[in-house]
């Protein structure tokens, strides 16, 4: 009886040893702080990491700082990519802290240049020049992200190499595809100016290509309320123009844009910003090109593509 129980302790053990081997192999683990990050991860290494986007579902991210559970995870990691250091400042003290070496941090908006602030509304003269983090709104910095993260795939697992090699040329030559449907909207387009009853997001499209965007909001963060002044003068713009859609932003109750939509009797919709996605939109595997898509759909229309 003794014999017996020993081997079955030893048969116990083996398989136990076996499925920690299996969990020692497992896939690299990759935690990433922003939906475009996250879906560049999805593309070219698809089933080959477990990765986990950490902001919440339908939350937004410029007021979001990580909980002890997630650090601990980040910390875990094989690999962590967050947005910028605009976006996330409480990165720079997780790294200098407690991440073990083995930990490969890459801010996804390396070789990327920030745009400086441009909120509409005068600068005090002593205040720290701010930067634009929505970077991820022009296809082109994608592309160099995708650069980015393919290399630090490449890294923590370079067996895989020629998979993710050879899925990042396909994605990417999809975002130069993107890129050009956004050239074409803007040559095609008779109006340039649109409405948006949301925060400050899209300045890197006005850059590029020269959109105008009217906000009643002056600000990054979608936490400010807008004065009743620059509702006011929206108002105005609106009487004068042909503009009959007012944008507002995903994941924040559309609160403003329907107040002025209702006053001016125009219809509101969403014009998507990429931070993240509600549950409706992650279940129904919308990715960063079929957002950008539905929003130059809706600009064609705002916008009088002929
Ligand atoms: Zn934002």
């Amino acid at each position: 009886m003794f014999k017996r129980l020993t081997i079955l302790f030893l048969v116990l053990g083996l398989l136990t040893a076996c499925q920690s081997a299996v969990q020692v192999e497992d896939k690299p683990q990759i935690m990433v702080s922003l939906f475009p990050q996250y879906d560049i991860i999805r593309q070219i290494a698809q089933d080959k990491v477990d990765v986990e986007l950490f902001l919440p579902v339908g939350s937004e991210p410029h007021n979001y700082e990580p909980s002890a559970s997630t650090l601990m995870k980040i910390m875990e990691a094989d690999l962590f990519i967050y947005s910028s250091d605009e976006l996330e400042p409480w990165v720079n003290q997780l790294v200098e802290g407690n991440a073990s070496d083995d930990l490969i941090v890459l801010d996804a908006s390396n070789g990327i240049t920030l745009l400086e602030a441009d909120h509409g509304h005068e600068e005090e003269e002593e205040e720290e020049v701010e930067l634009d983090p929505h970077y991820w709104l022009d296809p082109l910095n994608m592309i160099i992200m995708s650069e980015s993260i393919l290399n630090a795939l490449i890294e923590i697992d370079p067996e895989n190499e020629g998979f993710y090699r050879d899925n990042a040329k396909s994605y990417i030559s999809s975002l130069n595809e993107l890129d050009a449907k956004w050239l074409d909207l803007f040559e095609h387009a008779r109006l340039n100016q649109i409405i948006y009853g949301g925060h400050f997001a899209f300045g890197y499209l006005s850059n590029r290509f020269g959109l105008d965007i009217l906000s009643p909001y002056s600000g990054y963060a979608p936490d400010a309320e807008p004065s009743a002044q620059a509702l006011a003068g929206l108002m105005d713009v609106l009487a004068e123009k042909e503009i009959n859609v007012i944008f507002y932003e995903e994941l924040i109750d559309p609160r403003v844009a329907r107040i002025i939509a209702e006053q001016a009797k125009v219809k509101i919709e969403v014009l998507h910003g990429a931070h993240n996605l509600n549950s409706e939109e992650m279940q129904a595997g919308w990715t960063y090109i079929s957002i950008m898509e539905d929003n130059i759909a809706k600009l064609k229309e705002a916008l009088r593509y002929e």
